[in-house]
């Protein structure tokens, strides 16, 4: 079986698979795939994989509201010691 990324191209207007894709860091430190269309031989581009996106804002979501639970609990906890 070959792995082969599929991309959308910006030419083609469709999607296509990625030729000579490598793995790169966007500025914003979000992993991202780059690569050029095995058609018309244009750039393209690939942010990450989809499903890890959207359990990672989930995931931080949930972290966000245990970590204010938490703090809440110790502030609550050193007030009372004081
Ligand atoms: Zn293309």
């Amino acid at each position: 079986m070959v792995l082969a990324t599929e991309g959308y191209c910006v030419k083609c207007k469709a999607k296509r698979k990625m030729d000579g894709e490598r793995q790169i860091i966007m500025k914003n430190g979000r992993p991202a795939t780059q690569g050029t269309c095995s058609v018309c031989s244009t750039k393209m581009f690939k942010i990450g994989g989809g499903p890890s996106k959207i359990s990672a804002k989930s995931a931080k979501k949930s972290a966000k509201k245990s970590a204010k639970k938490s703090a809440k609990k110790s502030a609550k906890k050193s007030a009372k010691k004081r």
